[in-house]
């Protein structure tokens, strides 16, 4: 299976609920930033600059878990910045299981392996406890290609080997690891093939792939930044951005649908063919509201126009409407999956995507 049993049937059961209630806008995953403090400084990230003068400042914990119960999405991705830097990781995660979510845990790896004995520790407190870190709790460590790659783009010698170290002990102490991987300009896809069969050697339980996108924060905060980063990068020559337009990223995800069917990718099928361009999808980004020390990010994940007191403002003064490509100018080149994997899933449901998604993640059509 592609995804644990567990959370497919939690994530089937909570939409069928909110469709028969009638709801129209509904979260399925909450992005909760406990900090946006990082130990990287990577080229592609627009976290680190948008946010670069509240870095030092984090949200309490009982700021997120009041969060994790507003928004009341089945999971919660609690991202950042570097989640394992967040002195209350270890609580915070128990106390999101404890309410029955499941957690994708978003990390670099940087400190994986020496923070992991925190949470088996808290794991070995109780039966409960255990089989709720053990079932719910996934690791989603960042990689973005081989080391050299990988070390070039997160500006970090060794970067690499960390991760790699981490996602071993993870995987040696019981989890679930899933990985995550950003594909830029420079992205070879014989790369991605041998970084497939390095993880598939460790196990890992999935592997996602998506594509970058050049938003405003990375695109413009600071241009000189910028330039300087594609040139840390190895494109300094082409005089175009890192990111690819979206004619490319067809291109490319046809390739690594056509390339990568033997291994666990975890994008769903009818996300994929949107990739590829072969379907169109509407922006979703209500379904995946992201939560920061400035409070709820609207319109979604990428872009800011405000940050709200409370989820409710969020949902009810965002103008869902207006937003997509063809309808705001600044989400024209997005097929990011925090607006689009989420739309897949809720309105890819003829009878027949639904039988693909399911064969799919029974492994049946790699
Ligand atoms: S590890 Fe993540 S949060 Fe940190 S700089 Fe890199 S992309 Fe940004
Ligand atoms: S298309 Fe959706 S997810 Fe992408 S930038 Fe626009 S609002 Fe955000």
């Amino acid at each position: 299976m592609r995804f644990p049993l567990d959370l497919s049937l939690t994530m089937g059961r909570y939409i069928a609920a909110r469709r028969l209630a009638g709801v129209k806008r509904f979260p399925l995953v909450l992005m909760l930033e406990p900090l946006h403090g990082c130990n990287l400084h990577c080229s592609g990230c627009g976290r680190i600059r948008e946010y670069a003068d509240t870095a030092n400042q984090r949200m309490s914990l009982a700021e997120c878990v009041a969060a994790v119960g507003e928004c009341d999405a089945p999971t919660v991705s609690i991202c950042g910045g570097e989640p394992l830097i967040y002195p209350e990781i270890v609580e915070l995660v128990d106390q999101v299981l404890a309410r029955g979510k499941h957690i994708y845990l978003c990390t670099n790896g940087q400190v994986l392996a020496e923070k992991l004995p925190a949470f088996v520790e808290s794991a070995s407190r109780s039966k409960a406890r255990r089989r709720r870190m053990f079932r719910r709790l996934y690791w989603n460590v960042h990689l973005d290609g081989m080391e050299a790659t990988h070390d070039a783009i997160v500006e970090k010698g060794g970067a690499f080997q960390k991760a790699v170290a981490g996602i071993e002990a993870a995987k040696k102490a019981g989890f679930y690891v899933y990985t995550n991987t950003t594909l830029f300009r420079q992205t070879r896809i014989e790369e991605l093939v041998e970084l497939g069969e390095l993880l598939t050697r460790l196990r890992v339980d999935g592997m996602m792939i998506a594509p970058g996108y050049g938003y405003e924060a990375v695109r413009c905060a600071n241009q000189d930044t910028a330039n300087q980063d594609e040139k840390k990068v190895g494109h300094e020559n082409d005089g175009e951005s890192f990111f690819l337009t979206n004619r490319e990223t067809h291109e490319r995800f046809r390739e690594i649908r056509s390339r990568m069917k033997r291994f666990r990718v975890t994008t769903t099928p009818v996300y994929m063919d949107f990739l590829c361009g072969e379907r169109a999808l509407s922006c979703a980004a209500w379904a995946n509201p992201t939560r920061n020390i400035r409070g709820w990010k609207a319109p979604c994940y990428l872009i800011t126009d405000n940050h709200f007191a409370t989820f409710r403002e969020l949902v009810g003064k965002t103008d869902w409407d207006r937003l997509g490509p063809g309808r705001d100018a600044r989400c024209e080149h997005c097929l990011m999956h925090c607006g689009f994997e989420p739309a897949a899933v809720l309105h890819g449901g003829s009878l027949f995507n639904l039988f693909r998604l399911a064969a799919w993640q029974l492994g049946m059509n790699r």
